[in-house]
């Protein structure tokens, strides 16, 4: 299933040609509307951001859920989930990434109630792009303090940006699918997770079985549980998942 839909066939996060001069900020964009995806992608790109886009809400709001991006610059108005729901559900899922709200003119009232959920500025198209990049970069320098914050619940730690998990001294790789549900439910410890809104974020609205969830969890806990004396990652039965560190 394609997790993301870029612009370019080369779209994997690259330097640009100004090469790391911002210091690598990676930049997600959420944007249907192409010709403004590509107009960003490529003002950023030259200036050095690592980029990468999708073009609905429910793929942007698994990719934003990952914690790999510095910055997400969101559409209002997006097919299926819309911006204002996508950045309340990122919320909720514990995701604090600094978001900058794209809106036309007359959904400006729309947009302005995106702060209560969650929404941390905004821009009115059309604008300028070195007017979108200093919004990015005081976003940016506003979270600084966060940036490359691991997560910890009792003694298992998780860095979103290395995908690598550590407990008792050992280093535990993750794959894509185990990093975002290991990052959500230590965003979210020690409440439970719903299996729906699981499912949800990791495959969005085509969903995924409760199954192929159920054999993801089984994979996290051979990993992260089992080597140890005691037992974090807990099943709510018919309700959803949580982690919760027993000392
Ligand atoms: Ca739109």
């Amino acid at each position: 299933m394609s997790e993301h839909r870029p612009i370019s066939p080369t779209s994997r996060p690259r330097a640009g040609a100004a090469g790391w001069a911002n210091g690598s900020l990676r930049i997600l964009i959420i944007e249907d509307e192409r010709d403004i995806a590509a107009n960003i992608w490529d003002f950023l790109e030259r200036r050095g951001y690592v980029v990468d886009h999708v073009a609905d809400g429910a793929h942007g709001l698994m990719r934003a859920t990952e914690g790999c991006f510095d910055v997400v610059i969101l559409d209002l108005g997006l097919p299926g989930l819309d911006g204002l729901d996508l950045c309340r559900r990122l919320r909720e899922a514990g995701q604090s990434v600094p978001v900058l709200m794209l809106t036309a003119r007359d959904t400006l009232a729309d947009c302005l109630r995106g702060f209560e959920h969650g929404t941390d500025d905004y821009l009115v198209k059309p604008f300028a792009m070195r007017e979108l990049e200093v919004r990015i970069r005081a976003l940016h320098r506003r979270r600084l303090p966060l940036q490359d914050a691991s997560l910890h619940v009792g003694d298992l730690s998780y860095s979103p940006r290395s995908m690598l998990a550590e407990r008792g001294g050992q280093s535990i790789p993750l794959t894509v699918a185990q990093g975002r549900i290991l990052g959500l439910l230590m965003r979210t410890s020690p409440n439970v997770i719903h299996r729906e809104e699981l499912a949800f974020l990791l495959w969005g609205e085509e969903g995924g079985s409760f199954a192929a969830l159920h054999t993801h969890i089984c994979a996290l806990r051979a990993l992260i549980d089992r080597p140890f004396d005691d037992e974090l990652l807990q099943t709510v039965h018919g309700i959803g998942y949580r982690l919760i560190a027993n000392r």
